[in-house]
């Protein structure tokens, strides 16, 4: 069996897309985990064999409870794989879990697949300067997967599975959660963005970035992305817009670069987008070698010039 689970549904479901082509491999049966109030038959419309529908006394997320009731769930089946986003929550649970089941783990794979029944995945290292490729040796293969990385199957009405209510008792923890608080959020959500147009120390001034809005605002699903000093060193935007290794990791259709000069910590972040269009003054600029298309200009005589046009081809 090949087991999923997110606390996020729009990750589980990407999560489901990935499970079908491994239990295809495997043959083996795809089994979604809820943990909660949701829809559970949305997980079999979009691939699941079946949903073990986890009724619990826990009233929120805590990664040792949590971790108990997969690691229930993983004895009762042959699992051979249990697949995690890697998300917050996802990062806290996948090493507890492998631990609990003495089996191994490995985190933020872009690849899965199997090979002469093995479970092999590959994962980005050293900032992207190599690619791990590993392969399990214990079973079952805990994994988390970065959220974005693979779309969700088609939604498909006509689909059957079994919905398997699991009532699970979990010994609490010593830890305690005292209070849970919101993040404060500025409104803007770069990771699900179709088009982001991000600014780099290239811009002379906090007030210049106004036209790098100016040119997101032609597109339907915009935001305004920017490099690490334009956020953590100068304050010009604040943490939500920062994108690489350690800001937000973006998959848009379409990324404008402007005077980011394209270091690896930068390009982890934006790698995944579908095209990406380069601005910078620099002919040699690092940017330009992971760009699909480039414009070498000053970026104060360039913006305009590209915001003219877009308007243009809008009307
Ligand atoms: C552990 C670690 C994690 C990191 N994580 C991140 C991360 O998540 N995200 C991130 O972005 N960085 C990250 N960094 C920092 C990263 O290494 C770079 O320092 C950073 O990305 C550089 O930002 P930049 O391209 O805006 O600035 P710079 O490197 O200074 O580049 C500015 C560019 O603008 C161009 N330019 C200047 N003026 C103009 C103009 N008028 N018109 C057009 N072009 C112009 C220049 O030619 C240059 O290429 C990290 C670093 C470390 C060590």
């Amino acid at each position: 069996m090949v087991l999923v689970y997110s606390e996020d549904k729009d990750i589980t479901l990407e999560l489901l897309s990935k499970g079908s082509e491994l239990t295809e491999s495997l043959d083996e049966e795809l089994s979604a985990v809820l943990i909660g109030e949701d829809d559970p038959d949305q997980y079999i419309r979009h691939g699941a064999d079946n949903v073990f529908v986890v009724k619990t006394d826990q009233e929120t997320f805590k990664a040792e409870e949590y971790s108990d009731i997969l690691v229930e769930l993983m004895k009762e089946g042959e699992d051979e794989v249990l697949l995690l986003g890697a998300d917050k929550n996802g990062q806290e649970l996948a090493p507890r879990v492998a631990s609990k089941l003495d089996t191994g783990c490995v985190s933020e794979c872009t690849a899965l697949y199997v090979e002469n029944e093995d479970i092999i995945t590959e994962r980005v290292i050293y900032s992207g300067k190599a690619l791990a490729v590993e392969r399990f040796d214990s079973k079952p293969a805990v994994v988390t997967v970065p959220p974005k990385l693979f779309d969700p199957l088609p939604e498909d009405e006509e689909r059957s599975g079994e919905l398997i209510e699991k009532e699970i008792e979990v010994s609490p923890y010593p830890s305690k959660i005292v209070d849970i608080k919101e993040k404060e959020s500025v409104g803007v959500d770069v990771e699900s963005a179709e088009t982001i147009v991000s600014c780099g120390r290239g811009f002379d001034n906090k007030e210049d970035i106004e036209i790098a809005q100016e040119l997101a605002n032609n597109f339907e699903g915009n935001a305004v992305g920017c490099s690490r000093p334009i956020s953590a060193d100068l304050n010009w935007l604040p943490e939500e817009h920062w994108i690489g290794l350690s800001g937000h990791k973006v998959k848009p259709r379409l990324y404008i670069a402007v005077g980011i000069s394209g270091q690896i910590q930068h390009i982890a972040g934006i790698r995944d987008s579908d095209i990406i269009l380069a601005i910078n003054k620099d002919e040699d600029a690092l940017i330009f070698e992971s760009a699909d298309y480039g414009i070498v200009g000053d970026l104060y005589e360039v913006l305009p010039k590209l915001i003219e046009a877009v308007k243009e081809k809008k009307t």
